[in-house]
């Protein structure tokens, strides 16, 4: 599958990646409006890794230009106070961005772009905190696919829907997950 990336990454100044193809924005650094444009439009998910500045400093400003009804949806790792503080503001400065989504995710949780392709919020250790305590992760963008399990390869149309008829899809599919691409968030996890 070839995708179409859009980016910039510089440590300490700014770092934000767009795929054109799922509407997917990981992280929102500075510069990420003056570049994007009216292309931000079509992201409706955006992943932010961590609240260290150079990866926020364009989420104002890409909201309160997108925000309209349901979105856009934005995810972040569930125990960081940064991102509350920074809705409540967003909310209070524009106050036309009421649609937007803010939604804490932890690791390990699955947040589905369409029936095919989903995103992994992943564990890592960019912001130091105990235990069960999520302050920064990466992601990986996976497509997942239904094939045939082997047993089965061979029966006739009418035999596979009798068989999920009754024993349902998992039944006679097995589940293929491929990752397509990884957003380590300024680490090496
Ligand atoms: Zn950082």
């Amino acid at each position: 599958m070839q995708l179409s990336i859009t980016g910039y990454s510089t440590a300490l100044f700014s770092t934000w990646y767009f795929v054109e193809e799922f509407g997917l924005l990981f992280d929102a650094g500075d510069g990420l409006m003056a570049s994007l444009m009216q292309k931000s439009r079509k992201v409706s998910h955006a992943f932010i890794s961590h609240a260290d500045r150079d990866h926020l400093t364009g989420l104002l400003q890409f909201n309160q230009l997108n925000a309209r009804p349901g979105l856009p949806l934005i995810y972040y790792p569930a125990n960081c106070g940064s991102f509350p503080a920074l809705e409540d503001f967003s909310n209070r400065f524009d106050p036309h961005v009421a649609g937007t989504k803010w939604l804490p995710l932890v690791p390990g949780e699955e947040v589905w772009l369409r029936n095919d392709i989903l995103v992994k919020a992943i564990k890592n250790g960019h912001v130091p905190s105990a235990e069960g305590i999520f302050k920064s992760c990466g992601y990986k963008l996976v497509q997942v696919r239904k094939k045939l399990k082997p047993e089965f390869i061979g029966l006739s149309g009418t035999e596979l829907r009798q068989l999920t008829e009754q024993h349902g899809q998992d039944f006679i599919n097995t589940e293929i997950r491929t990752t397509l691409l990884g957003y380590s968030g300024d680490t090496p996890v």
